[in-house]
């Protein structure tokens, strides 16, 4: 296994989505991934919904369950965090609550209005290779969302997790991800 890398790769995504489901050679698949997102807060509330900011890699990087849509076969599953790849890992990162500050305001200029990203579980249907709009229950201050970078229009970021896994909170150096 390259250091670097999920466990479930774009070449594995590719094989499954064309093969279909081994028990029933259903292609329709439920897909269980942590991905990027991001939100506007104004004083640390939301003032815009969670936006996607994933790529086709990113969210490959972050799958840990797949399912066949048809008959719930299960097609991968790992229990690793999707971040590091730190055993046991992923419980820890959805049960557990955001480590990472919710700002309040720039501490530069100090504006008010900053980006919050975020790394959250979502699912996502792929019919065949068409995928639809990733979907989420999980919301700011719920268990398993978990903050990653704050930034401000004027200034850029202005902090980031870099010290410890943003979702298991396993010391660092973390793996890098692919762009
Ligand atoms: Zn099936
Ligand atoms: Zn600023
Ligand atoms: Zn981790």
């Amino acid at each position: 296994m390259v250091l670097c890398m999920g466990l479930f790769q774009p070449t594995d995504l590719e094989r499954l989505l064309d093969s279909g489901c081994s028990a029933c050679g259903g292609k329709r698949f439920s897909f269980q991934s942590y991905v990027d997102a991001k939100q506007g807060l104004m004083e640390g509330e939301p003032v815009s919904k969670l936006a996607w900011a994933y790529n086709g890699e990113g969210f490959c990087d972050g799958i840990f369950e797949i399912q066949c849509a048809s008959c719930n076969a299960t097609a991968f599953r790992s229990e690793v965090c999707p971040r590091c790849n730190a055993e046991g890992g992923l419980a820890v990162a959805l049960e557990s609550e955001n480590r990472f500050v919710v700002p309040l305001e720039c501490p530069r200029c100090e504006t008010q209005e900053v980006t919050y990203f975020s790394m959250v579980p979502a699912i996502t249907t792929y019919e065949s290779r068409r995928a639809e709009k990733a979907k989420t229950e999980t919301a700011l201050l719920d268990p398993g969302f978990h903050g990653t970078k704050a930034a401000c229009k004027t200034c850029g970021p202005f902090a980031e997790q870099r010290d410890r896994c943003p979702l298991c909170d396993s010391p660092g150096p973390i793996r890098p991800r692919p762009s």
